[in-house]
């Protein structure tokens, strides 16, 4: 495998509420996007990668399912939010989404809370592996707008899915084909709200050299503007 990744504050924002996590050896990858005022953001998505990484390395090999691992990795970054949101009012009303990508034993597992997304990119095909939980997701599952009008939508960001925020948290996770030659990519929507699924596509597909395309996907996101942080997860099979 090989994994490449980035974070950046993106040309607007002054503080880079992202955070992600890569432990080649454990085969697991997250991205959090964390929301809140005043650093809470930053304390939502932080706790949400250390609290799924440390369930998920204590626990694996234990007898639990790949899919209950994840699902309980999750319920338990989402309690961990919700009580640090309760102790320390200042973070009240923080949040975050998690992507996050586990390969263990040759099945290689994706799950999702928010708008933060897994695309598998094959040949010349790019596929968004993940849903969004989110207003304008909600309306292209319903044919009401396109992918391309959810994206500059004044709404693209209310979430109807994140960890920390009350509500129930339904995850669908399922084994994926991973084949070699493939790239998973795992990004948050400062990515995506700034280049289309074509564009990310094209180029992944033109990074060949040894960085891989992290540095490049956010030199072009921020050059279209780099509204919010960016950050992503490359990794290619190459074997
Ligand atoms: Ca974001």
């Amino acid at each position: 495998m090989k994994i490449s990744f980035a974070t950046d504050v993106g040309k607007v924002r002054e503080t880079n509420e992202d955070h992600l996590f890569t432990d080649e050896k454990l085969g697991l990858f997250i991205v959090a996007d964390g929301m809140g005022g005043h650093q809470a953001g930053e304390v939502a998505s932080e706790t949400a990668v250390k609290v799924i990484s440390n369930f998920i390395r204590v626990n694996i090999g234990r007898g639990l399912s790949i899919p209950t691992l994840i699902e309980e990795s999750i319920f338990t970054a989402n309690e961990d939010i919700l009580k640090k949101a309760i102790r320390d009012s200042s973070l009240d009303g923080m949040g975050t989404t998690v992507v996050l990508a586990l390969l263990n034993e040759g099945s290689v597992h994706i799950a999702n809370v928010g708008d933060s997304r897994a695309y598998l990119i094959r040949g010349s095909t790019i596929e968004q592996l993940t849903k969004d939980h989110s207003l304008v997701g909600d309306l292209v599952r319903k044919g009401q707008i396109t992918k391309e009008e959810a994206r500059v939508h004044p709404k693209r960001n209310i979430l109807t899915m994140a960890l920390g925020i009350e509500g129930v948290i339904e995850l669908d996770i399922a084994p994926i084909d991973f084949q070699k030659g493939d790239y998973i990519l795992l990004c948050s929507d400062g990515l995506t709200d700034m280049l289309t699924d074509e564009e990310i596509r094209d180029i992944v597909l033109s990074s060949k050299d040894i960085e891989g395309p992290c540095k490049n996907l956010v030199a072009s996101a921020n050059e279209k503007g780099g509204r919010d942080n960016i950050t992503l997860i490359s990794i290619l099979k190459d074997e």
